[in-house]
C-alpha cells in the first residue's frame, strides 16, 4: 500500500499529466456510457435497484441472525466456517489452513477483502507464493503496484505499458502492444500457474443464508479455474456480503455486471455450496474488520449495502481525472471515501473532500446509497473532530459569519466586485490562493444579484 497523503498531493502527479488523466477519464466515461445502456434498457431498473436496497436494509438490520443461519446451514453442506475478527486474524486462518496442507504454492482470484487484509503481503512474508489470477491483478502484481479500481484493477495502465511488464516477466516481444498477442501471452503464463497451484483462495460476491452457499463473480472463469484443479478451496468474505434468500440472488446478479461493467451478466456466476467431492475442502472466512462499528452508525450503516460494483467510480468526476491511487486506500472512489474515515477518520481526513457533491454516484448507485449525502455528513463529523487544517477552519469561520449577517455580505460584495476589477493579477493568483492554480478568476458582475432582483421584480 502506498503511503497514506491527503488526496491533492496525491492526485497532483496523475492531474498534472493532462494526457493521462483525459485518457482515463475517457476511458472510465466509456464504461459509465455502457451501464447506462444497460440500465435505460431494462424497464424495471429503478424498481430493482429499490428491492436490492430493501432487501440490503433489512439484511444488514437482521446480521446476527442471517450470519448464524448461513454458518449452519455452510456447515452442514460440508464447509468449514471460521470467523475473523480483524485482518491480521484473517490472514493468520488462511496461513493456517495453507500450514495444515503444508503448501507453498495458492492461486488467487480477484478479492478486494484479501486486498483490505494485506494477504499477499503476509503469505509472501511467510514463504507462500501466491499468484493473482485475474488479468489485471496479474498485472499490477507484477509491477508491484496495488489495484486503482475494484473492479478494473489495472484500468491506469496503458497497453504499451503491460508490453512492457509482459516483456520483462513473461518474456513477449519488446515494444508489443496487441491486446490479443498480450491476453495470449498471459493466459499460457495463467495456465501453468493454475495447474501447479495446490489451493484456490477466492473473494465471495454473495452469501445466501437459506443455503449456505457462495456466488463468485468473474469474466475470466479464473475463480473457476482456481478452483476446480486445487483439491482446497478458501473462501473470503465480509459479513456484508450476505443475501437471505436463494430466490434474492437474481436481483443483485441483475444489477452487478449492468452497473460495473454494462453487461446482462457477469461471463461467469459461480455458485458453491460445501466441498466439490468427499476429497475436497471448502473453508469460508466470515471477516468483520471494523463493519461491526460501522454497522452501529445511522448515518453510514448503508455503505454496508454495497456491492463493489465499481459504478460510482466509473461516473466520479473526481476519481476519473485523478486516478484511483490517488485515494491511498482498498476501495477508492465515493464509496471508498465513505468507508477509509469509519476506520481511521484522521489518515483519511481528506477524501470526503474529494468529491464535488454532484450527486452522479448516489444516481449510479445499484443498491441506492446516498453516497454523496454521506459524504457531506462526513464533512460535518470531521469538523466536529477537529479535523480539518487551521487554515480551512479559520475561513469557515469567517465565511459562516459573514453569512449569518446580511449588511456585511452585502458590503462585502461590493467590495469584492470592485477589488476583483481593479486588483492586478498577481494579487489573486498567488501560492497562497490554491483555487487559482487551474483555474481565472470569472469577470465580476457590475451588480449584486440582490440589486438585479429589485430592479427586474415584477418585470
Ligand atoms: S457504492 Fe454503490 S455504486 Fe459504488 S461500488 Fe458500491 S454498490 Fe457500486
Amino acid at each position: 500500500m502506498l503511503p497514506i497523503v491527503e488526496h491533492p498531493a496525491a492526485a497532483k502527479e496523475f492531474v498534472t499529466n493532462p494526457d493521462r488523466s483525459r485518457w482515463h477519464d475517457r476511458a472510465l466515461w466509456f464504461v459509465r456510457s455502457k451501464r447506462d445502456l444497460q440500465a435505460s434498457s431494462l424497464p424495471e431498473w429503478e424498481y430493482l435497484r429499490q428491492t436490492a436496497s430493501q432487501i440490503k436494509t433489512h439484511t444488514i438490520a437482521n446480521l446476527a441472525h442471517y450470519l448464524e443461519q448461513f454458518e449452519q446451514n455452510a456447515i452442514a453442506a460440508g464447509a468449514k466456517v471460521y470467523w475473523a475478527e480483524d485482518a491480521a486474524e484473517h490472514n493468520e486462518i488462511v496461513l493456517q489452513i495453507l500450514r495444515e496442507h503444508r503448501t507453498s504454492r495458492i492461486v488467487k482470484s480477484k478479492s478486494m477483502l484479501t486486498e483490505e487484509c494485506g494477504l499477499n503481503h503476509h503469505l509472501e512474508a511467510n514463504g507462500i507464493d501466491v499468484v493473482d489470477t485475474d488479468l489485471g491483478e496479474r498485472i499490477v502484481q507484477l509491477r508491484k503496484e496495488t489495484p486503482s479500481h475494484i473492479v478494473l484493477p489495472a484500468i491506469h495502465i496503458k497497453k504499451e505499458e503491460v508490453g512492457e511488464t509482459f516483456h520483462e516477466h513473461l518474456g513477449t516481444e519488446a515494444g508489443a502492444s496487441d491486446p490479443k498477442y498480450l491476453t495470449e501471452a498471459a493466459r499460457g503464463h495463467l495456465r501453468d500457474k493454475f495447474l501447479a497451484g495446490q489451493i484456490g483462495i477466492t473473494g465471495v460476491n454473495f452469501a445466501i443464508a437459506e443455503t449456505g452457499g457462495i456466488v463468485v463473480c468473474t469474466n475470466e472463469g479464473n475463480a473457476d479455474l482456481g478452483t476446480s484443479i486445487p483439491k482446497v478451496h478458501i473462501a473470503c468474505m465480509g459479513i456484508e456480503k450476505l443475501v437471505p434468500r436463494q430466490r434474492d440472488l437474481g436481483v443483485f446478479t441483475r444489477l452487478l455486471a449492468r452497473s460495473a461493467t454494462g453487461q446482462p451478466i457477469t461471463s461467469y456466476t459461480s455458485h458453491f455450496i460445501g466441498p466439490k467431492d468427499d476429497q475436497s475442502e471448502l473453508h469460508i472466512i466470515l471477516v468483520d474488520n471494523g463493519r461491526t462499528k460501522l454497522r452501529s452508525s445511522p448515518t453510514f450503516r448503508a455503505a454496508m449495502h454495497c456491492i463493489r460494483c465499481g459504478a460510482c467510480m466509473n461516473t466520479c468526476p473526481v476519481y476519473r481525472r485523478s486516478g484511483g491511487h490517488s485515494y491511498r486506500a482498498t476501495v477508492p472512489g465515493p464509496i471508498g471515501s465513505v468507508l477509509s474515515p469509519t476506520r481511521d477518520p484522521n489518515s483519511y481526513k481528506s477524501l470526503p473532500y474529494a468529491c464535488s457533491l454532484c450527486g452522479s454516484c448516489s444516481d449510479v448507485c445499484p443498491v441506492k446509497i446516498p453516497l454523496h449525502h454521506q459524504l457531506l455528513a462526513w464533512r460535518g463529523e470531521l469538523v466536529g473532530k477537529k479535523l480539518l487544517p487551521m487554515g480551512k477552519r479559520v475561513a469557515m469561520t469567517l465565511a459562516s459569519h459573514l453569512f449569518r449577517h446580511p449588511r456585511l455580505f452585502t458590503t462585502a460584495g461590493a467590495i469584492g466586485r470592485l477589488s476583483l476589477r481593479v486588483m492586478p493579477r498577481w494579487m489573486t493568483h498567488n501560492r497562497f490562493n490554491k483555487w487559482s492554480i487551474a483555474r481565472d478568476m470569472p469577470k465580476p458582475p457590475q451588480e449584486s444579484f440582490r440589486n438585479w432582483h429589485r430592479r427586474h421584480r415584477g418585470n
